[in-house]
């Protein structure tokens, strides 16, 4: 089974890139497994911005992708939509994330799923209070993010999972989650991709998200030694990375291998 890899998932922040910064030759060694003819997806969980704008970095960068290889929370809830047309939502989201948003069916009275994501723009207990009402009327919760803080140069920072959790608590409903590592987000990017996970490998630095996420849909998962590596983690952990390596230019190499 495991020369038959035709699809790779790749984590942006710290597998691709670092500081906004190409690591190494990766740029080159995406266009040698273009050679390879993979599928590739290109995935991360930052929900405060468009994906246009993330592909605009990518380009920026010098990396060839296009954008419709790029999955974040965001582009993960419009492919919900499009797969479910009949259902109708509400969004909780910032005005920048709701632009992305702006062919969705929308229900300001008895939506079928409330969207929830960075709306520090929006925050007022009216606007809470509405979503809650929502939810306890039996909407459904879709969340963007489950991180709960954040870290920036003026310090730490609540997060969009903290508010998903409030509503949770209040509605005794959990959300779920169109992000890494819930297999749902996986889920809508394997069929949009038209690939199964058994061919699938997934590449990332962070261990509770890359890794964990590959296995909740039995990909093989790939640790790079970047960003977010930690290795007293993996050692606590049950999970295990499948394959590690240095960083993501001795990819093809271990594709190589696994060939073998
Ligand atoms: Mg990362």
């Amino acid at each position: 089974m495991k020369n038959i890899i035709d699809t790779i998932l790749f984590d942006l922040d710290g597998t691709l890139y670092e500081k906004g910064r190409p690591i190494k030759t990766v740029v080159n060694t995406i266009e040698i497994l273009r050679k390879e003819r993979m599928k590739m997806g290109f995935i991360t969980n930052t929900d405060g911005w468009p994906v246009k704008y993330i592909h605009n970095r990518l380009i920026d960068m010098g990396f060839n992708i296009s954008l419709d290889e790029i999955f974040t929370p965001i582009a993960a809830v419009r492919e919900f939509f499009v797969n479910n047309t009949d259902k109708s939502c509400y969004c909780l989201v910032n005005d920048n994330v709701l632009k992305s948003f702006k062919n969705l069916n929308m229900n300001d009275i008895n939506p079928d799923y409330v969207v929830i994501g960075d709306f520090s723009d929006k925050i007022s207990y009216e606007e809470i209070n509405k979503v809650f009402r929502f939810i306890m009327n039996g909407s459904l919760i879709l969340a963007l993010s489950k991180t709960k803080h954040y870290f920036q140069d003026n310090g730490i920072n609540i997060n969009t999972g903290a508010f998903v959790s409030m509503f949770e608590n209040a509605c005794d409903k959990e959300a779920i989650l169109l992000g890494k590592p819930s297999k749902e987000f996986f889920n809508i990017v394997l069929s949009h991709l038209g690939s199964i996970s058994s061919k699938t490998l997934v590449v990332g630095d962070d261990f509770t998200v890359d890794v964990v996420g590959a296995k909740s849909i039995n990909a093989i998962s790939v640790l790079v030694k970047a960003g977010h590596y930690n290795e007293d983690l993996i050692n606590k952990s049950k999970v295990k990375p499948d394959y590690i390596i240095e960083d993501i230019t001795k990819l093809p190499s271990l594709l190589l291998e696994l060939k073998r």
